[in-house]
């Protein structure tokens, strides 16, 4: 197609944007400007945006959607989520390794104003892709599942993660003590919490190793893994609140506004219940079947012949 009129960018398809078959010329500029504005924040906001292994552990021993949200990491990904014009995210379901989570109102949606009846957001499932591999380096798979644009309710993401770089992070010293079958020097509460996570994880079974737990610390015990030390990109922010909470006259004042804006996050977006069990219930099934397991076993086990 050649048309002279046109800025170069229209005529340009990378990056550019969909192919207009409806929709007004000046709509789908205006989109345009808009994933452009989005592209912008990523590049600029994902490379400040590295989280250490010791906050992403935490993250992934989560293993309740309340847990899950509880944690400094989950909050800072849909803060930055929200503030790069990615919409309300919340994290509606969960099965070890697989996470989804829902837009409502999801803002990406209208980025795409020429298609109709399909699932569009791609700008989302790339973000969620980035942000899981460059700053938790998680390797995992990243799907829309259900589009407003397609007629649901609100936009859903499914997030696999691979199973072999979730155990690198998740397992520190102390669990690969207790996988050795080693008592690492913690108390006991400590020591049940860590058994459960291992469980869940699946590499421990009725107390003892399991063959999963088995062919990974065969794997990884001849991998020298070298864990970064770093702060999270949240500490500057957390320390502000928490020099706020100790003065107790102007400051106090802003420790009281924090626990405000705090709380109005911690509610809810309209969500229907039910419907959350039932996809969560569906997760769960997902994840009791060994496809991944087995093909985790079958990897590491090939890798084992090859040395
Ligand atoms: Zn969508």
């Amino acid at each position: 197609m050649s048309d002279p009129g046109l800025p170069p960018f229209m005529t340009d398809s990378s990056g550019g944007p969909p192919p207009v078959s409806d929709g007004s010329f000046a709509q789908s500029m205006g989109a345009f400007g808009a994933l452009l504005k989005l592209q912008q924040n990523i590049s600029e906001r994902f490379p400040k945006s590295k989280v250490p292994w010791n906050e992403t552990r935490k993250f992934l021993k989560a293993s309740t959607i309340e847990n899950i949200k509880s944690t400094s990491l989950y909050k800072f990904q849909m803060g930055l989520f929200k503030e790069i014009g990615l919409g309300n995210m919340q994290l509606i379901s969960y099965a070890p390794m697989h996470y989804i989570f829902a837009v409502p109102n999801n803002p990406v949606c209208n980025f795409y104003p020429a298609l109709q009846n399909q699932k569009v957001c791609v700008a989302t499932t790339d973000a969620l892709h980035r942000f899981f591999r460059e700053e938790l380096e998680l390797e995992c798979s990243v799907e829309e599942t259900e589009c407003i644009k397609n007629g649901d309710p609100v936009c859903k993401f499914k997030v696999d993660l691979q199973p072999i770089s979730a155990y690198q992070i998740m397992l520190d010293k102390n669990d690969k003590m207790i996988l050795s079958g080693v008592r690492p020097p913690v108390d006991e509460n400590e020591l049940k919490e860590r058994v459960r996570a291992l469980t869940v994880y699946k590499l421990l079974e009725k107390g003892k190793l399991s063959e999963i737990g088995n062919a990974y610390m065969q794997f990884a015990g001849t991998m020298e893994v070298e864990e970064k030390v770093f702060d999270p990109p949240w500490k500057l922010q957390e320390e502000l609140s928490s020099i706020a909470e100790t003065h107790n006259t102007f400051g106090g004042a802003f420790g009281e506004m924090a626990q405000k804006v705090q709380n109005t996050q911690k509610e809810p977006a309209p969500e229907p219940k039910p419907q959350v069990s039932e996809e969560t219930k569906q997760l769960q099934e997902e994840a009791k079947k060994t496809d991944s397991f087995a093909e985790l076993l079958s990897k590491m086990k090939k890798n084992q012949d090859g040395q």
